[in-house]
């Protein structure tokens, strides 16, 4: 993403508001146990930034978190707790904070994820030509190792 502008998202109730700043690090679509259960969903699409890159700007009150050890690390899944909407992911591990890309829905900034991480856990198979990590991209602390490209998109059987 080569935006440089700040772009503003938030929860589904619009209580809590974001904004983050720059480029992300890394996009992609996650495939973990976790991140089903949390948002109830087969794959979750998410961006990551720096720390200071990530603001909220309406809402911090509004916010609930939930913090579990995942395998990169402890991670605090942060919420809205009007409407349970899912916001960001932070990872204090990395000094860095997860913000789910369907919060920034329509605030420009285009969602352009470049892989597939914890695809070897997942429920669907995605034949898209991005790569498919088993776990995380070595350059993110994960073993960098590739699962082949399915023949179709859907469930797994
Ligand atoms: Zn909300
Ligand atoms: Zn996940």
């Amino acid at each position: 993403m080569a935006e440089t502008g700040a772009f503003k998202g938030g929860c589904f109730c619009g209580a809590v508001e974001v904004e983050v700043r720059g480029r992300s690090v890394a996009a992609g679509i996650c495939h973990c146990e976790s991140c089903r259960r949390w948002h109830s969903a087969p794959i979750n699409a998410w961006a990551i930034w720096p720390d200071a890159s990530v603001r909220v700007t309406t809402g911090r009150d509004q916010l609930v978190e939930f913090n579990k050890q995942g395998s990169d690390g402890p991670s605090g899944r942060t919420s809205c707790k009007r409407c349970g909407g899912a916001v960001f992911n932070r990872k204090p591990k990395l000094g860095m904070t997860v913000v789910y890309a369907m919060t920034l829905d329509g605030s420009g900034l285009p969602f352009e994820p470049t892989f597939h991480c914890f695809y070897g856990e997942g429920v669907v198979q995605m034949a898209d030509g991005l790569p498919k990590f088993e776990d995380l991209p070595a350059r993110l602390g994960g073993s960098g190792k590739q699962l082949d490209e399915p023949s179709s998109t859907g469930f797994r059987r």
